[in-house]
């Protein structure tokens, strides 16, 4: 289900976001992602990360066009994932792999790196699946739903700027939120095509697979990632404020 995709997502931005920013000061070959993260983040660009991370985690499920978030935007996110349904050849497949993650996260980086407008058209989209995958939106009102997301997505992204947020970290939090969504549905009844173009479904762990939308992930699951995603945002900002 969306919200726990979205809330894996902001909970593993959070966990490695700073480790990943100390990584050019210790040199070494890790040092070759200077480029991808360099110095400490600011507060508020840990805080967009999280956001965009929870939002990348959503892409994956672009693939289906039936899927609540494929109604984030309206008709805008339905025709993309439209297409993403098209390229990927259905749900669960290309996706939900290694090279989507790799692709979805360089792809990012290079759009962040080189074409202003593509980042700012791709951390609006992104913003947009966070807010819907966590329940923002109009239950039956499709229209109504596209509206109040497209303005509270706007507000965050405003905000964002205001801060001064940079974009050098894109294309990790992308890649991160990606891989959060593949291991979450991996641990799923379906499993994943992990080694897409390999048609292998991989499960974890190993055929115990958990059920999706069950009592287990609306009473226990989402509550518990809430309160983590919370609580590592408390750590990693009260220290700084
Ligand atoms: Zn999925």
């Amino acid at each position: 289900m969306g919200h726990s995709h979205a809330l894996t997502g902001a909970g593993l931005w959070l966990l490695a976001a700073p480790a990943l920013a100390v990584v050019p000061e210790i040199g070494g070959p890790a040092a070759g992602l200077a480029p991808v993260v360099y110095g400490m983040l600011s507060p508020a660009e840990l805080v967009a990360g999280a956001v965009v991370c929870a939002g990348a985690a959503m892409l994956p499920d672009l693939d289906h066009p039936h899927s609540t978030i494929a109604q984030t935007f309206g008709p805008a996110t339905w025709v993309l994932s439209k297409v993403v349904n098209w390229l990927s050849g259905g749900h669960r497949h290309m996706t939900h792999s290694l090279f989507f993650v790799v692709a979805a996260g360089v792809g990012a980086h290079l759009l962040a790196d080189h074409y202003p407008i593509g980042r700012d058209i791709m951390v609006v989209l992104l913003i947009g699946l966070a807010l819907r995958a966590v329940g923002i939106g109009v239950p039956q009102r499709t229209i109504m739903s596209a509206m109040v997301n497209i303005g509270l997505t706007a507000g965050t992204f405003l905000f964002f700027h205001s801060r001064g947020v940079g974009y050098m970290w894109l294309g990790l939090a992308v890649a991160v939120g990606c891989l959060a969504h593949v291991v979450g549905d991996c641990l799923t009844e379906r499993g994943c095509p992990v080694l897409w173009p390999l048609k292998h479904k991989w499960l974890l762990p190993w055929n115990m697979g958990l059920k999706t939308g069950r009592r287990f992930e609306v009473k226990i699951l989402g509550p518990v990632l809430s309160v983590v995603v919370v609580g590592l945002l408390a750590a990693r900002l009260i220290p700084v404020m």
